[in-house]
């Protein structure tokens, strides 16, 4: 290992827990200082969107992942807990370093606090250099013709493919220097970060491998095995039809341009199209582009016309909604799924979104705020824009009118009824032609099936064409207003 001379400069480690392909990291390497990595756990920054439940079990796991990584190479990793403005200044005094280091993060509460920490350090006389650490392109970088920020998906995703391509992917750099002197670090323990009394993280355990490592064999067994099948099968729920990226990306375990050049790559290898997956990711950077030119988008409907919308309290509804008990088998599965595992497919996600939103007539912000506390993948850009997406008052949007039927999706998206039988197991007996609609089961096959509605498994708690009325009456209310 080589010795450290010299002024250290700091890898501020954020949403990029990773070493390969890392730009901030490789520009501290390429320094030639010695590199002292440090992560700070900034929730008081984060306020409302400091991570979730969910989150903070990944971001434990993670956080060791990338210390056992960082060992190995001979570094520390440094952890605090605080204020950014405060900590990122005293580490750099307190190491006399000449520089830091950071990926870039787009969040409107992370830009002011970035401005913040860059304007303490510039007053004394220490540079912050920044680096595309969790995005292919700047979401200033695509504009419309007349330079300004896109609305639309399409066009943004086209402007995208016409972009300069994503860089090829890097290695983790080759030489890393430690540093001499190591400031004291948090044990992460102290952080509490894991739930306990009651440990829920049971299905989350089972389901998951946070860290680098982790992200790159669920990349590989992907691209093996459902990459070739990804245009059928990505809106299938009852097979692994999807990546399961979503969480690695939002942590930077993995690049997306790692992603996106492997998937050309295995694409090319086997002949196999490409271009509906390379469209997912473009989502993730639409909705990054999305919240940097509408920092708003998180709490403020993007058509303001929906700040008018007469939405329902409904504690009762909400909390059937969020326990998997609406009585409706695709809308319980999905709700089940995300419970036990942190995760849930996209097409359910779109479907329990549009249940909670225009079967109950509940704001599209509680619905967030529960897959914010709930979703591994819990990311401020892709969830704020989904659920405005869904609630139809998002930049580009379903229309509002357009409302899921969720038994038909249900028969559509899972027609065997797998994914209801594995989720919702008390309906498991159920013949395939009725689990998605058990209320029109007879006497006879519901006995069969030991099913009792009302109490094995829930009536549905609104039905569906009134539902539908209600919904549509309560638009046309705030279309009709002036
Ligand atoms: P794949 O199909 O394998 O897609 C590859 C990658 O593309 C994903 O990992 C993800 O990073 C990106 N991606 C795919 N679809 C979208 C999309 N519609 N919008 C933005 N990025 C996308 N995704 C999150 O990462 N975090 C969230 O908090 C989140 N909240 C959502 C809330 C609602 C109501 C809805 C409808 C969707 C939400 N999504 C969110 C988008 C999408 O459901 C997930 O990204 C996807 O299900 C992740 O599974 P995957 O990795 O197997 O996706």
């Amino acid at each position: 290992m080589e010795k450290a001379t010299g002024a250290p400069v700091i890898w501020w480690v954020r949403q990029d827990l990773r070493l390969g392909d890392n730009a901030a990291l490789a520009a501290a390497a390429a320094t030639g200082a010695p590199v002292l990595p440090v992560f700070v756990f900034d929730d008081a920054s984060a306020g409302a969107w400091a991570p979730g439940g969910a989150s903070r079990w990944w971001l434990h796991h993670s956080l060791v992942a990338l210390a056992d990584a960082l060992r190995s190479r001979g570094l520390p990793l440094v952890l605090r807990r605080g204020d950014s403005r405060q900590l990122i200044p005293a580490i750099v005094e307190e190491v006399g370093a000449q520089a830091v280091f950071a990926g870039r993060m787009y969040e409107p509460w992370a830009r002011e606090r970035d401005k913040a920490v860059a304007a303490a350090l510039a007053a004394r006389g220490v540079r912050i250099e920044g680096a595309r650490t969790a995005l292919l392109f700047e979401p200033w970088d695509i504009r419309t013709r007349t330079g300004g920020s896109y609305g639309v998906y399409t066009p943004f995703s086209r402007a995208c493919f016409n972009a300069a391509p994503p860089p090829q992917p890097k290695p983790a750099p080759a030489r890393l220097i430690p540093p001499n002197h190591v400031p004291a670090s948090d044990r992460l323990e102290a952080w509490r970060l894991l739930p306990s009394k009651p440990d829920w993280a049971g299905g989350l355990q089972t389901t998951w491998r946070p860290g680098e490592a982790g992200a790159a064999a669920r990349l590989e067994r992907f691209l093996r095995e459902a990459l070739p099948r990804y245009d059928t099968l990505r809106n299938r729920p009852d097979v692994p039809g999807t990546s399961g990226l979503s969480p690695y990306l939002h942590w930077g375990e993995i690049s997306p341009s790692e992603v996106w050049h492997s998937a050309l790559a295995a694409g090319a290898a086997h002949a196999v199209p490409t271009e509906s997956f390379l469209k997912e990711l473009i989502w993730r950077e639409f909705s990054y582009h999305l919240l940097w030119h509408r920092p708003e988008m998180p709490h403020v409907p993007l058509k303001p016309i929906f700040s008018r919308f007469p939405w329902r309290n409904d504690p009762v509804a909400l909390k059937a909604w969020q326990r998997g008990r609406t009585g409706y088998p695709i809308v319980d599965a999905g709700m089940r799924e995300l419970w036990h595992t942190g995760w849930m497919h996209n097409r359910v996600r779109m479907i329990t979104a549009s249940f909670l939103i225009k079967h109950l007539l509940i704001p599209w912000q509680e619905g967030e705020a529960w897959f914010w506390d709930t979703l591994v993948d819990a990311d401020l850009a892709a969830n704020s824009a989904s659920w405005q997406w869904v609630a139809g008052c998002g930049a580009d949007a379903a229309p509002y009118f357009r409302i899921f039927n969720p038994v038909l999706q249900g028969e559509k998206f899972d027609p065997q009824g797998a994914y209801v039988r594995r989720w919702v197991p008390e309906l498991a007996r159920l013949p395939a032609a009725l689990i998605h609609r058990p209320w029109e089961a007879s006497p006879l096959v519901l006995a069969e099936a030991g099913v009792v509605l009302g109490r094995t498994y829930p009536l549905p708690i609104v039905e569906h064409a009134e539902a539908r009325a209600r919904a549509l009456a309560a638009l046309e209310a705030i279309s009709a207003e002036k």
